[in-house]
């Protein structure tokens, strides 16, 4: 599958990402920095979730951050998070 489009002003999927639909709003600094850095900043084409999406046209897990799937007990610590 050839590499999705993008504008140069971030990740050209977040309207169809559930992770960004999700944590965009959080308050967390965690989120904030995956938010900056990968779907709203230069690192997108890094994003593990964008790499799985174009690697087999499917959505990402649930679990699966930019930087990767985190191990279950960190995810769901994040999840609590705002
Ligand atoms: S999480 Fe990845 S695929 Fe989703 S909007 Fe951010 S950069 Fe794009």
């Amino acid at each position: 599958m050839n590499e999705p489009e993008n504008d140069h002003q971030g990740c050209d999927l977040r309207t169809r990402c559930g992770f960004y639909c999700d944590f965009a709003q959080r308050k967390s600094a965690v989120w904030q920095s995956m938010i900056r850095n990968y779907c709203e900043g230069t690192n997108f084409s890094l994003c593990a979730r964008r790499i799985f999406f174009t690697r087999t046209g499917n959505c990402a897990p649930v679990d699966m951050t930019p930087i990767g799937t985190l191990p279950k007990e960190l995810f769901d610590d994040l999840l609590r998070q705002d």
